[in-house]
């Protein structure tokens, strides 16, 4: 099994506290040199300003790639370009551009001057300038998808638009990327195709998480997290589960895994070590 490849999501900080999680959770996840970093916009355009500074702090003050998440939520077409704009101009030019879903998680509610879904944003973003267009996908159909087939037609036509790579929703077995990996063959896409792992922190919370954005959950996985917790072994369980699925995974061709820290780095890092990555030396011993 050869090594893989990495990069990790954070959420940016809403207050001190969380300032000083991301930078521990930068800290412990860094020195397994990521590929890139991205950090997250938040629902219905919530965090537009502290997105744009964790992004822009991090691009200062580490030596990390980083993609900038950005929706086309609650903005006219001129201020997500503004947006993007501010992004080129500090030198970071990756943009994971997506639709959003509307605040609370309703439905997408485009405004009437604003990109009317994530194929104007990435369009938009094209001509607007050099970006590196990183897109979601959804091995487990999205659930406003007509049918899995319009899934993976929306995804082509992403691509067309000029999306360079697509990061996953996450999904709880290999075989489920596998099916989406080889459906998107089928339909002539070529471009990278990056599976997200979700290390689960705690059951209750990715569960719900799941059944809102329609990853399909296994039966057996209530039986285990509910035997773990009973021994107080759930993040042994969560490791063990996401170490073999991301074993199966590389195993088959995949060289590169994106991991949905939650800025919580434990299981991240004891995933990446049990899959044979090792750590360069940690940012605070350079500083
Ligand atoms: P799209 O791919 O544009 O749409 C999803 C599906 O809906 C399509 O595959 C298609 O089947 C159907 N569909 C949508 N529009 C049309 C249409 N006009 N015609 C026909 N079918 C249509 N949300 C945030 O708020 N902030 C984030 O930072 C964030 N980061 C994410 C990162 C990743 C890697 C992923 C996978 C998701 C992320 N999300 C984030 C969630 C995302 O905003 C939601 O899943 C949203 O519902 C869809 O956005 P999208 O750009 O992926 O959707």
């Amino acid at each position: 099994m050869s090594k893989p490849s990495v990069s990790f999501e954070f959420f940016p900080p809403k207050d001190l506290a969380g300032s000083f999680r991301l930078w521990d959770t930068l800290n412990v996840l860094a020195p397994y040199a990521p590929d890139f970093v991205s950090v997250t916009y938040g629902a219905g355009g919530t965090t537009r300003a502290l997105t744009h500074e964790a992004v822009t702090t991090i691009h200062k003050s580490l030596d990390l790639k980083v993609a900038a998440h950005l929706t086309c939520v609650d903005a006219t077409r001129e201020e997500t370009l503004a947006i993007a704009q501010t992004y080129a101009d500090a030198g970071v030019k990756n943009i994971v551009a997506l639709r959003g879903d509307a605040p609370g998680g309703g439905a997408f509610q485009p405004q009437e001057d604003g990109f009317q879904n994530s194929i104007e944003l990435i369009s938009a973003l094209k001509f607007a300038g050099d970006f590196n267009i990183f897109v979601g996908a959804y091995p487990d159909p999205h659930p406003e998808a007509a049918s899995a087939q319009q899934n993976i037609d929306y995804l082509k036509a992403k691509f067309d638009a000029g999306a360079d790579a697509a990061i996953t929703q996450f999904f709880f077995e290999a075989d489920t990327f596998f099916r989406f990996r080889d459906a998107c063959a089928k339909a002539g896409i070529t471009q990278p195709i990056l599976p997200g792992i979700l290390p689960i922190e705690n059951w209750t919370g990715a569960r719900k998480f799941a059944t809102r954005c329609g990853a399909h959950i296994p039966a057996w996985m209530d039986d285990a997290f509910e035997k773990a917790a009973r021994d107080g072994r759930e993040d042994l369980l969560a490791t063990a589960l996401a170490t073999e699925m991301c074993s199966d995974l590389l195993e088959s061709g995949v060289d590169h895994l994106h991991f949905y820290t939650l800025n919580r780095p434990e299981l991240t890092r004891d995933i990446c070590v049990a899959l044979g990555l090792t750590p360069a030396v940690e940012l605070a011993e350079v500083a």
